[in-house]
């Protein structure tokens, strides 16, 4: 289930701290270290995968439960009203720096339109 040598695995089990944002039995969110916005939560599965290549149907819970604790985190965070931006980046195209599925939860202050 999980990867010993992970970073998020081991913020996961709390070999490493992290500031806390939402927990249940299938995702863990807490803040990015490197905040690009007021707010910057990263929503990870407890469950290691690696990224969004290895999302098939056995996953379809936990990738449900990504998206849909969003709206309880924007509430939480005050952010739901004014909007924010959810972000999956996969492989060195997409700038994937931490090989464990994270969704990057963005908002707090407008942002640049992403396609230019
Ligand atoms: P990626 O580029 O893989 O989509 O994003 C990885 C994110 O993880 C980055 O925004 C980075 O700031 C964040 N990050 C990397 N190491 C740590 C850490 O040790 N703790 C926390 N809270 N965030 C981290
Ligand atoms: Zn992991």
């Amino acid at each position: 289930m999980q990867d010993p040598n992970c970073l998020f695995c081991k913020i996961i089990n709390g070999e490493i701290p992290s500031t806390k944002v939402f927990d249940d039995e299938l995702v863990y969110a807490f803040n990015d270290i490197n905040p690009a916005a007021p707010v910057h939560v990263l929503i990870v599965p407890k469950k290691h995968i690696a990224d969004n290549n290895q999302i098939g149907p056995g996953e379809a819970e936990i990738a449900a439960r990504m998206l849909t604790v969003v709206p309880e985190l924007a509430e939480q965070l005050e952010i739901a009203e004014d909007g924010y931006r959810l972000i999956m980046n996969t492989g060195p195209h997409g700038h994937q720096e931490v090989k464990h599925l994270h969704l990057h939860l963005i908002g707090g202050a407008p942002m640049r339109h992403p396609m230019g």
